[in-house]
């Protein structure tokens, strides 16, 4: 008896695995899950009809019971510089998610150009922290695997369809000579939701992006960042998938924390932070600390003081990355530059490595939540 899959199952719900059992169960041979995943994570298809190599048989059924169901995109915005594309896409069902493109021209620390993908993993999120326009929402529902593959797929496309061309810059270094790319060098699970909430569906979406043979990005290529659901950490410890761990921290101290992030409630700064350590020694990986700096909240100086004693015991095994916040319905304020610079400034003197992250696509809302948010204000004037 066949396998029978939710009516909303699309075929980038399916591992490899599952596929090849699928075409099992149907009479078909191993080998055209190979085709497939060719076709959908190289060759990009968007539609069973331009997959050739398949039996036309074969293509309706797949068609009828496995549709490649693509979001569909409600707004589009790109930044003043083009650097950052910022789409709000409706889901098969009308769940409304925000999912983020980034490009960034090589520079002297990263000799490379990078596509990043910042990528949803929820409709909503339960974890209600203050300073996030997502927060406010409230949870929706989790997204399927093939849900957050798309929203890398649909990039991949566009940039295929036109690859990026960044200019020389006269007078610099190698590095920065013009060039251009074509693909997705890297996603970071920073859009809505909590990624860990949704702990399965993110690890195989996650591993479908991983699997040679199809999309094939490499896992030290991918960022998992959390607000800090300690047994999710510390399964994922033991996943045999190196992807990096990025912890959403914002305060020093506990009670700092737990006023703008009430997951600290339930998870303590202490046992977050021993749990990273823990993470940090087993992988032997470097830990990303978010930072979001809101003026006259957690920007002094004391506050560095003791973040930079927190984080002591990583020694290189813990980065910060000092990001100011976007002023959204909260009504946060960003510091000054030169509050900006004294904090991190503090950081290094106590040996903590750190950079300040230059914040992307602010004039087209790029902050998580932000453009669902307008969208529904502007749909439903009040
Ligand atoms: S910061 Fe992340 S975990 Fe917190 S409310 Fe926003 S999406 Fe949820």
């Amino acid at each position: 008896m066949p396998t029978t899959l939710q009516p909303t199952a699309s075929i980038l719900d399916l591992a490899y695995p599952e596929l090849v059992a699928w075409l099992k169960e149907r009479g078909e041979p191993a080998f055209r899950a190979q085709q497939i995943f060719q076709a959908l994570y190289r060759d990009l298809a968007t539609d069973y009809a331009q997959m050739a190599t398949l039996p036309k048989a074969l293509r309706a059924r797949l068609a009828a019971e496995l549709p490649l169901v693509a979001p569909t995109v409600v707004r589009e915005l790109h930044s003043r510089d083009q650097r950052t594309v910022k789409l709000l896409l409706a889901l098969a069902d009308g769940a409304q998610i925000e999912t983020v493109l980034m490009l960034y021209p090589p520079n002297p620390e990263s000799p490379r150009a990078r596509a990043t993908v910042c990528v949803s993993t929820q409709a909503g999120c339960a974890y209600g922290c203050t300073f996030c326009a997502t927060g406010q929402m409230g949870f929706t529902r989790h997204l399927r695997a093939g849900e957050i593959v798309a929203q890398v797929l649909h990039f991949a496309r566009l940039l295929r369809a036109e690859p990026w061309r960044w200019p020389a810059v006269p007078g610099a270094a190698e590095a920065a000579t013009g060039g251009a790319l074509d693909h997705i060098t890297n996603i970071v699970l920073m859009g809505m939701g909590e990624p860990l909430h949704n702990y399965d569906n993110t690890l195989k979406a996650l591993r479908l992006l991983n699997a040679p043979a199809g999309f094939n990005l490499g896992a030290r290529h991918m960022t998992v960042s959390t607000v800090g659901l300690v047994p999710a950490i510390q399964r994922l410890a033991g996943e045999a998938l190196q992807v990096n761990l990025a912890i959403s921290l914002h305060a020093p101290n506990n009670a700092m924390r737990a006023q703008t992030m009430p997951v600290a409630r339930k998870w303590p700064l202490d046992e977050l932070l021993a749990t990273c350590l823990a993470f940090a020694r087993q992988t032997g990986r470097q830990v990303t600390f978010e930072y979001v700096l809101l003026a006259g909240v957690n920007d002094q100086i004391e506050h560095a003081t003791e973040l930079g004693a927190r984080l002591a015991p990583f020694g290189p095994l813990a980065h910060v990355n000092l990001i100011a916040v976007n002023v959204t319905a909260a009504g946060y304020q960003p510091p000054s530059g030169t509050a900006i610079r004294a904090f991190r400034d503090t950081l290094r003197q106590a040996g903590v490595s750190n950079s300040v992250r230059a914040e992307r696509g602010d004039d087209i809302a790029a902050a998580c939540g932000q453009l669902r948010t307008l969208n529904q204000s502007k749909a439903q004037p009040r």
